[in-house]
Parts: C-alpha cells; structure tokens; sequence
C-alpha cells in the first residue's frame, strides 16, 4: 500500500444542518437535540463520485500491448496497439469483460499515452475492483474464516474510496500494485471473497465521517505500530499501536537475519546514501543504537556512530537502511527488531512483517476463527472509528 494521503477529505463530510430562531424556548431545545440525534446517526457517508467506478492503472509504461473489447461499436479480439497506433483509444466490454493480454478484466479500458509509453487503465465499478483485490491481500480464505474476508473488504473498500483522485494529474486513481492494493482482475476472484464484498457492499471505515487511511499489513509480530513509526507527518488518531495476541501461528512472526559485521556496515553506508545521509568513506561506523517507542516497540531513532559523528535518522527509514535485495521490494520485514553482536557477526531479531500500522491480516484471520465478527475485527485494529455506508 502506498504511503499516506490526508486522511480527512472534506468531500465526504455530511452537510450539517443549521436552524436559526430569534425565541429560544423549550420547544426548539426538544428539536435542536432532536436534530444533533438524526444526524448523529446518519448511517452512510455521501459519495463524491457519482457512478462508483474507479480508474486503476493496470499496465504502466509499455511499448505494446494487446486487447480485446469492443470498440467503435465493433468486438475487437486481440487488438494490437503499440507506439504508432493512434493514442488515446477505448474499448468497452463485451458480456461485461475486457481482456489485456489475455488476462480477463471486468469493466472498460482506456489507453493512454503517459511519458512516451502505453498505460492501460482499466475503469470499473468499485465493487467489482475489490473483488479483484481483496483475494490477493488476504489470501485464500475458507468459510470458517468469513468475517476476515468481510473485515478486508470493508478495509480496501475504504483504501479506495479515500484514494480517489490520488493520481488525478496521470488520469488514474489508484495503481494495481502493493504501491496501492494488489489487483489482478477477475482471474482471481473466488466466491467466498465475492460473497465477503456482497455482504459489506458499500460499506466502508469511516472516522468523523470521513472515510479512514486504511492501512493494513500480514503480521504485526504482537503489537501494531503507531502511524508515525512507519511515516512522516500528522498521525490520524485511529492508527495507534494496539496489542494483537492473535498473530502468533504467522511464519512472520518472529524472524532472524545474519549478517557479518563488514557486510552489514557496508550495506548501511550504501542505504543511508540512497537516503540522503552521506558518510565519508574515511569514518569508520563503530556502533548503531535504537531508540524505541516504548508502547509498539518499534524503533524511533537510529543513532549511527561512527569515529568522528553521531547520524540520527527517523525510525520510518530503517526497513530500508538495513533491507537488501532478497528482502521484498528493498525493505527489511519490520522496523520491530533488535540488534545484537555475535562474534564478528550482526544479528537482527525481528518481529512481523509490513509496516506494522492498523489491521494485522493474520490477527484478523485468527480473530475470524475465533469467532469474531468483522466489525470486532476492525474495531479492534482501527480505534475510534465507525463502519458507514456509503451512497
Ligand atoms: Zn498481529
């Protein structure tokens, strides 16, 4: 998931009504009360976008690309389009399904132009996008693990709804990648997590009425994290690290990494570069201390020493300063570890995997087997906030 937007949209806020009267009395204290109440319990958020489709790049920056769907009003079937065609082109579907280099899309395409290169966007309802989505976030799901599918629908549903326009300037509001949420179209849908979408249709998280930043990852190791241990800028008040006793069979719960001392100090010189903090070659790093937050356990602070200097750098960089290239996309699995000595070697003991912010997956399945229902799940994960609908 891509790093965070304002979690607060004013488009989604609800108009609150507002009544004047020049004689205050008993009758009008009744309806001024009675009115805060409706709209207190106003049960759905408005939507901003009229028809609920959303526009997710699923082919970024190519030279070529083939199509099926219909265009001009004619069935098109493997429609080959590559630098020299006339750009932008659309097609829409046939029985309602697109094909992009045969892979099968629901919704319409557009091609464009972006760079030099090919972008597909394929633009679709956002019910059936998430049916796309949420199979390959949460992984394959049995039926005793229902209300965990439902939980991740809410949660995707709400990723997009407050991501709409993200990329406005590109023409797309969301990319098909972990950058936002894996989407890979119909060839992964299943019924169990169709039927997870259908029962939470619309429904999304919903803070002050306005949809959440809803951030989610595999395991959080036994606490999340605070927003601010992954990321910079303000911490929406509903991402705070809450204590997950329920991660603990994931195989990224508690995890090992071993470096030698010359190895690990050479990769920390190279990634701290990559992220603006130059050492001189000369300087020799002695030692790297972490300051922790004390609640998520998460590191703050990086202190690194080296023979002349003291660096500090924020903790939301340390999966990148001490990841590498086996590590999924560069990135250490968490920013909640321990470092130790051994001998000439670097040890990194490390809990969960993924940033570590809001709801932990494999704590939301367990919660599911355990018979928690998906609005106790999200509760759970996403303090303060309340499941709307949304029109
Ligand atoms: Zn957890």
């Amino acid at each position: 998931m891509a790093d965070s937007k304002s979690p607060m949209n004013p488009r989604y806020q609800i108009p609150v009504a507002t009544f004047k009267s020049k004689t205050v009395n008993l009758y009008h204290y009744i309806l001024f009360f009675f009115m805060i109440s409706i709209i207190n319990c106003v049960p759905y958020v408005r939507s901003v976008r009229k028809d609920n489709l959303i526009r997710v790049a699923i082919i970024c920056g190519v030279d070529s690309v083939s199509i099926s769907g219909i265009k001009d009003q004619v069935f098109s079937s493997e429609c080959q389009i590559n630098l020299s065609s006339e750009i932008p082109q659309y097609f829409t579907s046939k029985n309602g399904f697109v094909f992009v280099n045969k892979k099968k899309y629901r919704g319409n395409l557009e091609v464009q132009l972006n760079n030099g290169k090919i972008w597909i966007i394929n633009v679709v309802d956002i019910e059936d996008y998430l049916k796309g989505v949420v199979p390959c976030e949460i992984g394959g799901i049995t039926q005793p693990l229902f209300e965990a599918a439902k939980a991740q629908a809410v949660a995707a549903r709400t990723y997009a709804w407050s991501h709409i326009d993200q990329y406005e300037h590109l023409g797309f509001d969301l990319y098909a990648t972990v950058k936002d949420q894996v989407y890979r179209g119909f060839s992964c849908e299943n019924e169990l997590t169709n039927l997870a979408i259908e029962q939470t249709r619309g429904q999304i998280l919903t803070y002050r009425n306005a949809p959440v930043e809803a951030k989610y990852h595999s395991t959080c190791g036994g606490r999340t994290a605070d927003f601010n241990d992954a990321w910079p800028g303000q911490a929406p008040p509903y991402l705070k690290s809450v204590k997950c006793t329920y991660c603990s069979k994931s195989p990224h719960f508690e995890w090992q990494k071993e470096l030698t001392k010359d190895v690990f100090f050479k990769k920390v010189r190279n990634k701290l570069a990559s992220i603006g903090t130059k050492i001189p070659f000369d300087e020799l790093i002695k030692n790297i201390k972490l300051i922790k937050n004390r609640k998520s356990k998460r590191v703050l602070k990086l202190i690194i020493i080296t023979e002349k200097n003291e660096y500090t750098i924020p903790g939301y960089y340390l999966r990148t300063v001490f990841g590498d290239d086996q590590d999924p996309g560069g990135l250490l699995k968490s920013n909640y570890i321990t470092l130790k000595a051994k001998g000439n070697k670097v040890v990194i003991e490390g809990k969960g995997w993924g940033h570590g912010v809001g709801m932990c997956q494999f704590g939301a399945i367990e919660m599911a087997r355990q018979g928690k229902n998906y609005q106790r799940i999200l509760y759970h994960y996403y303090s303060g906030t309340k499941i709307k609908t949304i029109k």
